[in-house]
């Protein structure tokens, strides 16, 4: 969440973080469009975990949030997707469905498995990737 959704989100009303990482907006009935708030609970972006990865991470070797993004809607219901930046494995240290893992040649690809696993497939572009049909 940019720093300017959750500024807007605080004008709303005291703002309570809750034990399952979401915010509670105390007393708001109603809330506003607002980029980057996640409002329903089956939304595919649910699905995943992804780290902060590069430029944010100085260990990250790619960035990883907008494939995350793009990604979201291939990860059917029941099913986890985890891009890191790096085999570190920050956002998700247990296994996923399929997890992605940055390197300086592209993301290594691992079927259930953590982000230190060895991959089943290596080196991939990001803007190649496309995962339908691998759950
Ligand atoms: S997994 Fe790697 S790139 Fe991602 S936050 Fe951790 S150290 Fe940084």
């Amino acid at each position: 969440m940019q720093a300017e959704t959750l500024a807007a989100l605080a004008a709303l009303g005291p703002l309570r973080v809750t034990p399952w990482r979401m915010l509670l907006v105390q007393g708001l009935r109603q809330l506003p469009d607002l980029p980057d708030v996640i409002r329903a609970a089956g939304d595919p972006i649910r699905r995943v975990e992804a780290c902060s990865g590069a430029p944010a991470c100085l260990q990250g070797l790619a960035p990883v949030r907008d494939l995350a993004r793009r990604l979201a809607p291939q990860v059917p219901p029941g099913k986890r997707l985890h891009v890191s930046g790096c085999a570190k494995g920050c956002a998700h240290p247990g296994r996923a469905d399929i997890t992605l893992v940055a390197t300086a040649a592209g993301f290594d690809l691992i079927r259930n498995g953590t982000a230190a696993a060895q991959p089943d497939l290596r080196g991939v572009p990001a803007d190649v990737i496309d995962l339908k049909g691998l759950f």
